[in-house]
């Protein structure tokens, strides 16, 4: 699916990856679930270009629903993937701590785990081995991705901001639909180590000149970051699941 001519997305609002094209190349950011490697196929064919185009994945985070299938991609094509330092124990297969219980809702709950089910969720391969990244790093791929520490979500989430495309990824630093409760809008992500690390993270998307901000979960954001820090502020005074 078309964001903008560069910038596509496979998956949908439950979980989602992207695509940045450019000349030289595509690098992915995130890569959903196992199940969602078709999808990618099916996305660069409808494009026209091959699976080599591929350049990177860069990882916004380590949890199973975000590093689906770039142990596939680094196995059989040499693909590089890139993840934040702290996360990548994560990433090649250590269990995150317990998370607080989150709010949730039936229907929402049932809809997230049907439809990971369907992409292969339990069926995840850790990563073998990644480059770990750092805040200010700017790789190496197409779009050149400049890296922002965003701790909070997991102690190595970072937000990958691509002015290429006028976008910054944000993984699970926040969502805009809340997977547990259906709520939309900008605001915490259910799973979160430390939410109140992530709420400071926040405040390090302001002043990123974007028309995009681009959550794992929920719509993209079109708009300025201050806008939606401000929603998001304003969701965090809500009362849990409201
Ligand atoms: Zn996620």
């Amino acid at each position: 699916m078309e964001l903008a001519p560069q910038l596509h997305r496979i998956g949908n609002d439950t979980i989602a990856a992207h695509l940045v094209l450019a000349d030289d190349g595509i690098t992915l950011v995130d890569t959903g679930l196992p199940g969602h490697y078709r999808d990618l196929v099916r996305e660069l064919k409808a494009l026209g270009r091959p699976l080599s185009d591929i350049k990177g994945v860069v990882l916004t985070h380590g949890d199973s629903d975000h590093i689906g299938f770039a142990e596939r991609l680094r196995s059989e094509l040499g693909i590089p993937v890139y993840i934040g330092a702290e996360d990548v124990e994560r990433a090649k297969g250590a269990k995150p701590p317990p998370t607080p219980k989150d709010p949730r809702r039936i229907a929402p709950v049932i809809r997230f785990f049907a439809y990971a089910i369907a992409k292969g969720g339990f069926r995840t391969r850790p990563l073998q081995e990644v480059t770990p990244v750092h805040d200010g790093d700017v790789l190496p791929l197409p779009g050149s991705p400049r890296i922002i520490a965003m701790p909070g979500h997991s102690p190595g989430s970072v937000a990958v901001h691509m002015p290429a495309v006028r976008a910054v990824f944000v993984g699970d630093e926040l969502t805009t639909r809340h997977v547990l409760t259906g709520t939309e809008g900008p605001q915490p992500a259910p799973f979160t180590d430390d939410q109140a690390r992530s709420s400071e993270s926040i405040d390090r998307l302001a002043g990123l000149d974007v028309d995009w901000v681009i959550p794992g979960h929920g719509a993209p954001w079109r708009g300025s970051t201050s806008l939606l820090i401000t929603a998001y502020r304003l969701a965090e005074r809500r009362p849990a699941g409201g």
